[in-house]
């Protein structure tokens, strides 16, 4: 008997793919007891962005879900997403943060961590998966799947046997963007089957609608684990029915055990959750979009390159930037496109055409890319990319992380300073978003402002609004719900023209300001950091001077071509 099990995706990258990660714990304890007893693998609950949207836009304590879930699903393990050394942040977090998040996740419920590095990186994974062995939890060793010339069964294979190294009970293949073939699937799997001899967990997209029949090849090939979720979050791009594949694999060797009147129970309640969410559903994101077959980008990344380009007012270049991608792409070595990778590789395509110079503006991301900050790409970046952004430097060698200060103390002290510790687990929160976390902390965000931005989405006229500027307590923030649609933002205006102006070269956020008025700048300093397409781009003076004026404000949403500063 080779039975199939089943891990259930419903309460994390199902939500996460098709309603913008929006559900909320009340909409999943009144199940949590049936889909305990359905006999899944594993339910995946937490991690990926999970954590981001409780506090940012939820106002959920990501712990709290945790805990209560953990008391409601006594049987089945929980499981959770973790992005290695980035944790469910955006960055490298040092060890002692890694650590000390890991034991706390554990702790608090979680039993499977499934860990990945987006460029496959075990450097980056070997911090937490020794301390989540070290706790006894099981861990699932990741493989970031993608398609490109350096990405063979061989060096899949060769990735997974580092995985194995490190003890991981099991391996996944993620398939974030629904790229894996049938033949593909069948013949990776009977690779490290063959080779590894670890359960193999296969997790895809229907994306591209290839998913359900990748599920059914892996299963002579040996597949254990297949990621699912209930049908009414199913599909498109979220992973194929629970549903659906438990009966397909009925009557066949692979046969799943599960109970298809049970599931159906379970189907009809997030049925009716589904219609609550609605009006935050994408109806792009539940297609089929075949076109991910071609040019290989994750329907995330082509969703959020459009809202990009609208930002920019260039939807025109569209086909330009989709050109560009691939380009991109193997000048920085094949990175697997997931977060924070997909941002990378995206944002800079769309700088390449949007002004009208590869390379000629590098955010500070993709500078931190090239210079092994996320650690070693799959393939050596081309030669003169290297020494554009590197200069005379030379890239590192070390593990990323090496380079990060311990920063528990430091965080934990600052995190006393502004009063808003009421357990251990608020350092880490803090740690992770240290710009959201104090407010949501201190039981700040206004009952309005989540219901305009969590649920009460307005439609007028066909254009669904998905951006909002909120000001509470005189802070901006600037929140987007969906990254499809129309956008509306309200902008202050700073003056046309003015002597010695400092103009925004795109449409943006103002990160930081770097100088004050009345201070000297020379040529070339960094006068200000401007956030676009979710990357730091610094804003250089073009000549020397005082700075006589400032036009905008920490926060300010700016568009291309807005006068920054004066400096003469
Ligand atoms: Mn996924």
């Amino acid at each position: 008997m080779t039975r199939v099990a089943i891990t259930d995706t419903t309460f994390r990258d199902a939500h996460q793919s098709l309603i913008a990660t929006r559900m909320r714990t009340d909409d999943m304890l009144p199940i949590a007891e049936k889909l305990d007893s359905a006999g899944f693998f594993s339910l995946e609950v937490w991690g990926g962005a999970t954590f981001d949207v409780c506090i940012r836009f939820l106002n959920e304590d990501p712990w709290d879900r945790l805990k209560r879930l953990k008391e409601a699903i006594t049987t089945t393990p929980l499981q959770m997403l973790l992005r290695g050394q980035n944790l469910v942040g955006y960055r490298h977090y040092s060890d002692d943060i890694v650590i000390k998040f890991v034991e706390k996740s554990a702790e608090n419920g979680i039993d499977i961590f499934r860990i990945f590095d987006a460029v496959n990186d075990i450097r980056n994974m070997e911090v937490p998966i020794r301390t989540a062995k070290r706790l006894g939890s099981h861990v699932q060793g990741t493989i970031s799947y993608t398609i490109s010339p350096v990405h063979t069964i061989e060096a899949f294979v060769a990735f997974a046997r580092e995985l194995a190294s490190l003890e991981c009970d099991s391996l996944c293949i993620k398939d974030m963007a629904g790229l894996i073939s049938p033949r593909d699937a069948y013949d990776l799997v009977r690779a490290l089957k063959k080779e590894v001899g670890l359960p193999v967990d296969l997790h895809s997209h229907s994306t591209s609608g290839m998913a359900p029949m990748s599920y059914m090849a892996a299963c002579p090939a040996g597949v254990d684990i297949l990621d699912t979720s209930f049908s009414p979050f199913a599909g498109g791009a979220s992973q194929p029915a629970t549903e659906t594949v438990v009966a397909a694999l009925n009557r066949t060797p692979y046969s799943t055990g599960l109970n298809l009147a049970l599931l159906t129970e379970i189907k009809e309640y997030f049925a009716q959750i589904k219609e609550k969410y609605r009006s935050i559903l994408d109806p792009v994101s539940e297609q089929i979009d075949t076109s991910v077959l071609i040019h290989q980008i994750p329907g995330g990344m082509l969703s959020n390159l459009v809202s990009q380009l609208k930002e920019q007012n260039a939807m025109d270049r569209y086909d330009d930037v989709l050109k560009e991608m691939p380009e991109v792409r193997k000048d920085l070595g094949y990175p697997p496109l997931v977060t924070p990778t997909s941002q990378i590789v995206g944002t800079q395509a769309v700088l390449n055409v949007l002004m009208g110079e590869r390379y000629k503006v590098i955010p500070k991301e993709v500078r931190d890319y090239v210079k092994g900050i996320y650690g070693k790409p799959p393939a050596p970046i081309a030669d003169w990319l290297l020494s554009k952004v590197l200069g005379d430097d030379c890239a590192i060698t070390c593990r990323p992380a090496d380079l990060l200060e311990p920063e528990l103390v430091k965080r934990t002290e600052e995190a006393e300073e502004l009063g808003i510790i009421k357990k251990e687990e608020d350092i880490l929160t803090y740690t992770l978003y240290p710009q959201i976390a104090p407010k949501f902390l201190r039981g700040e965000m206004v009952e309005e402002e989540l219901k305009s931005v969590a649920e009460a989405v307005p439609v007028r006229a066909g254009i669904v609004y998905n951006e909002f500027k909120v000001v509470v307590d005189g802070e901006t923030f600037h929140v987007k719900v969906n990254p499809a649609g129309e956008t509306t933002i309200e902008e202050k205006k700073p003056p046309e023209s003015v002597e010695g102006g400092i103009r925004s070269n795109m449409h943006g956020m103002v990160l930081g300001l770097k100088v004050k008025k009345g201070d000297a700048v020379k040529d070339g300093d960094v006068v200000a950091v401007i956030e676009a397409m979710k990357m730091e781009n610094n804003i250089h003076a073009p000549n020397s001077g005082i700075v006589r004026d400032i036009f905008v404000s920490e926060g300010d949403t700016i568009s291309a071509g807005t006068v920054i500063m004066s400096v003469y």
